[in-house]
């Protein structure tokens, strides 16, 4: 299958979904395309659940309400989206545009690209003890924190993520245990010191031995470091979040110049291939702060920018938005 169309975005995280709508307002014909199953990137795979306190004009909203708002904003404008599909493979149309392969093998050739990537693809790092209670009981990620309430539930892990979680849950879980194998956790100092002072059952120096249970999880067996015997944890759920080796995956092969896993940009949003520009956690550049705000400002300056490339005749200023209302 080929596709022609004005932009496209590789990436369909906050800030691809914010570009699919900056874009539409300049009329342009959009396609996204991810190699994830759902739109939102890393709030939806990640952190769905998570209130999200510093969006501009938001003082808190829900990970996945602001993904179903973001893709509220573009819907005006139609994008295509090409889910559960990677961008593998760059080259030239024979016009010049850039042409871009899919893992399933579409084709599509567009008037600019731009990646909104992110940290690339990511996966999440391993409970070697559990994997065969993958989705038995064991998770690494929490999609529906309902699923939770009345459980009992062990978290695993000493980062933000984790006693994130056990922060989340403990209103509704029946139970949570924070089992971490160090002493000190990484985590936010004051979401440490909550975590501390809550009802979540603390578990440090110790691992994840094993996790058995006829055909669905019953038991953690935690090894806690210096006791002779684990001790065993009743349990419905088990939620490691360990992190995730994240890898910026094929486009590091399309010749685009880097800075380890980073795309360099000039302050237009061009990266070094003409035609394709990057914006989000995926640029570098001095000063880069990684956060969706500055996304969110990125992507709108390359999609601006992209405009005018596309036909010099036309204006980087967009208008306002006001003005369409
Ligand atoms: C636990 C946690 C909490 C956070 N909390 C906050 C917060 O409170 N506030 C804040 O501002 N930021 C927060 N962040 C950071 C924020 O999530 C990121 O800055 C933001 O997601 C970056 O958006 P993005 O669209 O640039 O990239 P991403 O969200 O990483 O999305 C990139 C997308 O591109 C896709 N992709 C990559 N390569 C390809 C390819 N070759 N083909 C197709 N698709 C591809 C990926 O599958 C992914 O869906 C948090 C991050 C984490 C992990």
């Amino acid at each position: 299958m080929a596709l022609d169309t004005d932009i496209l975005l590789v990436g369909a995280g906050p800030t691809g979904l914010y570009g699919a709508y900056c874009a539409g307002f300049r009329g342009l014909r959009t396609v996204v395309v991810d190699g994830l199953p759902q739109p939102g990137g890393q709030i939806a795979a990640l952190y769905p659940e998570k209130a999200i306190l510093d969006v501009a004009g938001l003082p808190r909203v829900r990970g996945r309400d602001f993904v179903t708002a973001l893709l509220d904003q573009a819907s005006g404008y139609c994008p295509e989206y090409l889910l559960g599909r990677q961008a593998v493979a760059f080259g030239r149309a024979e016009d010049g545009r850039p042409e871009v392969t899919l893992s399933d093998g579409t084709v599509v050739r567009a008037g600019a690209v731009i990646l909104t990537a992110g940290i690339g693809t990511f996966t999440p790092r391993k409970l070697p003890a559990g994997e065969d209670y993958l989705g038995r009981g064991l998770s690494y990620f929490v999609t529906d924190l309902d699923r939770h309430a009345g459980q009992n539930v062990l978290v695993v892990g000493g980062g933000d993520s984790a006693v994130d979680w056990a922060l989340a849950l403990e209103p509704i879980a029946k139970s949570v245990t924070l089992v971490h194998r160090r002493s000190a956790f990484r985590a936010h100092a004051a979401s440490v010191t909550a975590v501390t002072e809550g009802g979540t059952q603390i578990v440090t120096d110790a691992e994840v031995e094993a996790l058995t249970g006829e055909g669905t999880l019953r038991l953690a067996h935690v090894r806690v470091r210096g006791e002779e015997r684990p001790r065993l944890f009743e349990v419905d759920s088990v939620i490691a979040a360990l992190g995730f080796v994240s890898n910026l995956g094929p486009l590091a092969g399309w010749g685009l110049e880097l800075r380890g896993r980073s795309i360099l940009v000039d302050s237009r949003m061009r990266t070094s291939l003409d035609r394709v520009y990057a914006a989000g956690d995926v640029t570098e550049y001095e000063g880069k702060v990684r956060l969706m705000s500055v996304g969110f400002g990125e992507v709108a300056t390359a999609v601006n920018n992209a405009v005018v490339a596309l036909d010099p005749e036309l204006s980087l200023f967009p208008g306002h938005s006001t003005e369409n209302s």
